[in-house]
């Protein structure tokens, strides 16, 4: 049983049931159609689609092909990742709504006859027999639903039920930023393939979406009621200054409603697994935006998960040690991008001017010194890791 229908708990559900054992994925919504949920599928989650035979039709699905990150550093544009050299097939970010991607594998994975979906079931508690998860209780259209199961996966995002039921500690990693989440549209004449406008700790981020862009501005945390209370103008010119091409739209933004606040966190479970229980994805560890790494992560989780557990499950309950090898190969992948999340928050994105004047920071000036150095972002943040492969056995 699987809580959750992101990304991680998805991919889980999929390769599970393509292994031939029986699994049931809950998630609480109605539908994939959610915003504000990132939508990068990386070079390393392309290769796992070429590893199961599906990269061909995935890329059919309208989306944008991102093959450099560009980012303006106080007015200096400087090639900060290049991903022609990574080992994988698709040398590209793919953006893609999130929603696409999800329905994709709720698609493929409804044709395997031990998969099933049921949307609109929400946890709402776990069910334990002698201090062993069993199972979980869920609310459903048809009222109140028990489900018995040798396995929980908890994939059910950063504000989990399943973790904070089974009481499993979690530790805070602190952030200084939230982030504004809005729309603007988007122009033949905008600058190609830039991501990221940088100036002096703060941060706006341009998602392409094809006639759009989804507008990431890091604030303060906390700082948001400040921000109303100075207006809308204010706000508008705190985005023009890091991206003045947008003075022709920004007053799109002509209502509060138009802008949706989004808290980041930054955290980790110390045990990721109890017995009946396994946690992957944002509930074992929430990711910042930063980097938009948190959906590859999410999936290396599932791919691991799936790796390690689908042969014993289609035998037998897995024991807690098996569950924890799970953790075992997925954490240090984990603390080293959350360490450097932290790292950029602290003391480059913080989302309060630090600075005034147009100097280039020492680390962009590194990479346009020596593009090689490009590489280094490109497989972190394209592969990340210790990426994962497919080697869960596939059912005939
Ligand atoms: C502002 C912001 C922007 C981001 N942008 C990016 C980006 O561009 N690229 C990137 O890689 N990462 C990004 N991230 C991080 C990324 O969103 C997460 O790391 C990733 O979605 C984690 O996937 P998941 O499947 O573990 O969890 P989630 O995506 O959170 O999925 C959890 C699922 O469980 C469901 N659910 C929750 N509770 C229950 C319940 N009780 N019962 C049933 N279902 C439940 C939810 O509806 C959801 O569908 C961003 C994060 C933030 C905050």
């Amino acid at each position: 049983m699987i809580a959750g229908g992101g990304p991680a708990g998805m991919m889980a559900g999929y390769l599970l049931a393509r292994a031939g054992v029986d699994v049931i994925v809950l998630e609480k919504h109605a539908d994939f159609f959610r915003d504000f949920r990132g939508d990068t599928i990386h070079p390393s989650t392309l290769e796992l689609m070429h590893e199961l035979g599906l990269l061909d039709e995935f890329l059919k699905l309208p989306h944008q092909e991102l093959r450099e990150i560009r980012g303006i550093f106080n007015g200096h544009p400087v090639p900060m990742a290049d991903f022609s050299r990574l080992p994988t097939h698709c040398k590209f970010i793919a953006f893609m709504p999130q929603w696409d991607f999800l329905n994709f594998l709720a698609d493929h994975a409804k044709r395997f006859p031990t998969f099933a979906l049921r949307m609109k079931h929400e946890v709402v508690d776990l069910l334990f027999e002698n201090d062993r998860v069993a199972g979980v209780r869920a609310k459903t259209p048809e009222g109140e639903l028990d489900i018995h199961a040798d396995l929980v996966i908890g994939a059910d995002g950063r504000h989990a039920i399943t973790h904070t039921r089974a009481n499993l500690e979690l530790q805070e990693f602190g952030v200084p930023i939230d982030v504004l989440w809005m729309r603007l549209s988007k122009r033949a004449s905008d600058p190609p393939q830039t991501l990221g406008f940088f100036q002096h700790g703060k941060l706006l981020v341009l998602l392409d979406r094809g006639d759009y862009f989804q507008v990431g501005f890091v604030i303060p945390k906390g700082g948001f009621d400040e921000i109303k209370k100075r207006g809308l103008p204010a706000l508008h010119s705190d985005i023009l200054e890091l991206g003045p091409f947008l003075q022709d739209r920004i007053g799109e933004l002509c209502d509060w409603e138009k802008i949706k606040l989004l808290t980041v966190q930054i955290n980790r479970l110390r045990h990721w697994a109890r017995e009946g229980l396994l946690c992957i994805g944002d509930n074992a560890h929430a990711m910042s935006p930063a980097g938009g790494v948190g959906i590859n992560l999410a999936l290396q989780d599932a791919v691991a998960t799936a790796n390690l557990l689908a042969a014993k499950l289609k035998e037998r309950p897995a024991t807690l040690s098996e569950l924890e090898e799970v953790q075992r190969r997925r954490e240090w992948p984990t603390r080293l991008i959350q360490r450097m999340q932290v790292f950029i928050h602290r003391y480059m994105v913080t989302g309060r001017s630090s600075g005034a004047g147009d100097t280039l920071p020492l680390l962009p000036r590194l990479f346009l010194w020596f593009p090689f150095l490009r590489g280094i972002p490109a497989r972190l943040i394209g592969l990340g890791p210790r990426p994962e492969h497919i080697h869960s056995p596939e059912m005939p």
